[in-house]
């Protein structure tokens, strides 16, 4: 079996280590010389437009799933007509673009914060009549870990904001005043297969992942899983699929769901019976689901812009550390580490020391 896999990075390069075993071959499209995870399988070079390496990968691989959800729906759509590819096209085209995704969110009847549509400045205005103070100001489309956002405060920032945007279309959030943050990662396959894990519970700082872990028999699981599985039944969905939530008094509002394998399931490779990367790899195949069941506790912590010596990771009991081959560069994530415990009693102490060492390297 050949999976393409538009990108290169960490994530396609963690999907690649977890089908090793399964026997399963790579084949990755992706601009830069360096990219991470093409060792690990052929590499094609190029423009994710370039109409001849698409049907290069098309023709060489069994399917083709991405890493990153900004596909140009063209690239989606030339792919499709010559390959099998998962996630599909239309769930790409929903998470790629925070109106649309909003509003489907909505229709399924998946809450979420207050929000309007920005194209110009005064439509900013009357927006922010209608939100309130706080909110977010957010780019459509191209956003991730916080970027293309500003907080709005009070009426003096609005100029400011706008402008940083470059007249990109934007929408403005209300800002949700949350006790935590936490993410479903779920998964379905080619025959409708279901399955979810346990819930994460994240800490992002500056609108980058720092913290995630895992978070057995958690009261909010449910209702996530309803979530989520609402999100896949209407999109079709093939693949592992995340979905951000808030949590506000008891209550699940969704911030956002990615079409792909996800950061804040990272945790899943020691802290789960199978990882995410391997279940979305069974999948896109058709094969069997493996179980999502959590396997003692697991916390997972990111080392962004900078990472410690490797030793001094490695020195933390139970750490395992995951360098991606990338180089050090100002907010760029570069490694991770899971501390990974038979309990919870153990997990805290050692989570706290790697989170200490992640914080004095960190260049975000
Ligand atoms: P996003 O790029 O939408 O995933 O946002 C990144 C992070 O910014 C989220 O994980 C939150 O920590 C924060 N954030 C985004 N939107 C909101 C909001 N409407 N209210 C409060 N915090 C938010």
């Amino acid at each position: 079996m050949k999976v393409g896999i538009l990108g290169g990075g960490q994530l396609a390069r963690m999907i690649a280590l977890a089908g090793y075993p399964l026997g399963i071959r790579f084949i990755f499209l992706d601009p830069s010389i360096g990219a991470c995870a093409t060792t690990l399988g052929s590499h094609l070079r190029g423009d994710y437009h370039d109409e001849t390496l698409l049907a290069d990968l098309a023709k060489r691989a069994d399917v083709v799933t991405y890493e990153f959800e900004n596909v140009p729906a063209k690239v989606a759509e030339f792919l499709t007509s010559n390959t099998q590819v998962y996630p599909s096209p239309k769930a790409l085209a929903v998470a790629q673009d925070r109106l649309v995704e909003k509003d489907f969110l909505n229709e399924l009847g998946i809450p979420t914060a207050p929000y309007e549509a920005v194209g110009n400045f005064d439509s900013l205005h009357a927006a922010m009549e209608k939100i309130g103070y706080p909110a977010i100001l957010k780019t459509r489309t191209q956003g991730y870990d916080g970027k293309g956002q500003s907080i709005l405060k009070s009426v003096t920032d609005l100029k400011s904001a706008w402008q940083k945007l470059e007249g990109l279309a934007a929408i403005v959030e209300g800002f949700v005043k949350f006790s935590r943050e936490v993410s479903i990662i779920a998964v379905r396959s080619v025959s409708g297969e279901l399955a979810f894990y346990p819930l994460s519970e994240n800490v992002h700082k500056g609108g980058i992942l720092r913290v995630s872990e895992s978070r057995e028999n958690d009261p909010m699981q449910a209702k996530a899983e309803d979530y989520a599985t609402r999100l896949m039944i209407a999109l079709d969905y093939v693949g592992v699929l995340a979905l951000e939530l808030f949590e506000v008094d008891g209550e699940l509002i969704a911030n956002e769901f990615a079409p792909r394998v996800h950061n804040s399931g990272h945790w899943t490779i020691e802290g789960a019976e199978t990882s995410q990367f391997e279940n979305h790899l069974r999948a896109i195949l058709d094969l069997p689901l493996g179980s999502t069941a959590a396997v003692g506790y697991a916390a997972m912590v990111n080392f962004i812009g900078g990472k410690p010596e490797n030793e001094e990771v490695l020195k933390i009991p139970n750490a395992h550390l995951h360098l991606y081959a990338k180089a050090a560069r100002k907010g760029r994530k570069i490694a991770h580490a899971t501390i990974h415990t038979k309990t919870l009693a153990e997990l805290e102490p050692l989570k706290k020391r790697l989170i200490a060492l992640a914080n004095e390297s960190d260049d975000s």
